[in-house]
């Protein structure tokens, strides 16, 4: 843009001297040609006479020439060129017939020459060249190129401070960024990018900071799950070297004690086992393998659980009842659906006292598939339901681990069901007692288990 403005206003300012100096200097020419026009030959002494009648109009020289190019009247008093033949191009031009003009614009001064043929009756006699060196306009041009040049200065101090001062925001908005970057990279977590405004990169920090509070959430859940897994292991294997320790310490031990110690240690064991297989399940579930997938239909998978399960109900003295619909069948695999309803219903059971009550309920409801199991417990407290599924949160966790849970039961129930599309929730009924809910997307089909 500098440049144009540096050149367009030259060249076009330029183009118009050109053409108001053709238009002068012609006239002028055309002047001095008709002075001569009377005459049917040119010598010295005709062309001086003819000349001295016409006024000079500024110009630097003016020749005239006869027919040959020898110049018969020159203006420039020393070193004039009467009596010599000339060979400027103009002259040649004006001598074969033709108006001839010529402008140059060369330090600081516009040069123009023009040049006519003087005829007489038709035959070229002679020509008429007029010069003029002007150096008035020249300046005003030139002025006008040094307030565009001082224009132009301005205008790049003033473009380059812009452009130094808005680059250099952004690159210390890219720099916040990058550090952010760096130090949530190197673990630090809480690390968040602060970038103050509107644009894009300081909503590419907002969304950096969001993505960085999951990571540290994620974080958080993942370094809490490590110690309490460690923890849970730690428990049943102080308990196994406690009772181990007992047994070969003790001199005079009873074999009765010894078999109480060695079954407690089995106890110990399947606990161990128990967690393990559970933390393997939800290990499995976190990396998303899956278990092949097919429409299964939930009802003969609910009766088998509630046939193992009516034992246990049975010899608590709880009462396990159901009422379930056919044709519920949900996109899953029979081991997961198992899972699923067998931890729900062994929680119901495990946490609903002798003389209690336990209903599972099984129904289609506007394209989802409906599983609640109803107990008649204790329930839960407010304040830890929405906690309820979080892995080895438990409500009380004397009373689970006496109960042989794990704490990880709600967790594998909620993540197998998401990763089939569905929900779960868990709720404490007006009468006393809790509820859980699960809803699948219902699908066509199930074959027989
Ligand atoms: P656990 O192995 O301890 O049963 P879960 O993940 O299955 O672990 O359940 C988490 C906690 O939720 C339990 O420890 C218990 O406090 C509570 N809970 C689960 N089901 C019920 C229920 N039906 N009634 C009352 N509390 C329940």
């Amino acid at each position: 843009m500098l440049i144009l403005l540096n050149t367009y206003p030259l060249v076009v300012s330029q183009n118009m001297v050109f053409r108001s100096k053709e238009t002068t200097m012609q006239s002028s020419v055309s002047v001095m040609v008709y002075s001569l026009s009377g005459l049917d030959k040119l010598n010295e002494e005709n062309v001086a006479a003819a000349m001295a009648v016409v006024e000079e109009t500024g110009l630097s020289r003016i020749l005239v020439t006869d027919s040959a190019g020898k110049v018969l009247y020159d203006t420039r008093e020393t070193g004039g060129a009467v009596g010599q033949y000339t060979l400027y191009t103009e002259i040649v031009q004006a001598l074969m017939g033709n108006d001839a003009f010529s402008c140059i614009f060369k330090n600081g001064a516009f040069r123009s020459r023009a040049s006519s043929p003087v005829l007489y009756q038709n035959q070229i006699i002679g020509a008429v060249y007029a010069y003029e060196y002007d150096t008035e306009q020249a300046a005003l041009l030139e002025g006008l190129q040094g307030n565009l040049l001082r224009l132009s200065g301005v205008i790049g101090v003033v473009v380059l401070g812009l452009s130094l001062v808005l680059s250099k925001a952004l690159t210390k908005k890219i720099g916040l960024l990058l550090t952010a970057i760096r130090k949530v990279r190197e673990g630090a977590y809480s690390h968040r990018a602060e970038i103050r405004g509107r644009d894009e990169i300081a909503q590419i920090g907002e969304e950096f900071n969001s993505l960085t509070d999951r990571l540290q959430t994620t974080e958080n859940a993942r370094r809490r799950f490590v110690s309490d897994a460690s923890h849970e292991l730690k428990t049943p294997l102080a308990a196994i070297r406690l009772l181990t320790d007992s047994i070969l310490q003790t001199d005079s031990i009873d074999p009765e004690t010894t078999r109480e110690f060695v079954s407690d240690i089995g106890q110990e064991a399947e606990r161990l086992s128990r967690i393990t297989e559970d933390l393997l399940r939800l290990t499995r579930l976190d990396s998303s393998v899956l278990d092949a997938a097919s429409a299964v239909d939930v009802l003969p998978v609910l009766e088998q659980v509630l046939r193992m399960m009516g034992l246990v109900a049975q010899e608590k003295g709880v009462d396990l009842t159901y009422d379930a619909a056919e044709g519920c069948a949900v996109l899953s695999s029979k081991d997961e659906l198992h899972q699923v309803i067998y931890n729900l219903v062994d929680n119901a059971v495990k946490y609903t006292p002798a003389g209690g009550a336990v209903q599972v309920s099984l129904k289609r409801e506007e394209g989802q598939v409906v599983l609640s199991v109803a107990d008649n417990g204790n329930g839960i407290p407010e304040a830890d339901l929405p906690r309820i599924f979080e892995r080895f949160y438990r409500v009380d966790k004397a009373r689970s681990r006496a109960a042989g849970g794990t704490g990880l039961g709600l967790s594998i129930v909620s993540d197998t069901v998401k990763q089939r599309g569905g929900t779960v929730e868990a709720a404490n009924r007006p009468g006393g007692g809790a509820v859980f809910t699960v809803r699948w997307p219902a699908v066509k089909g199930g074959g027989a288990v």
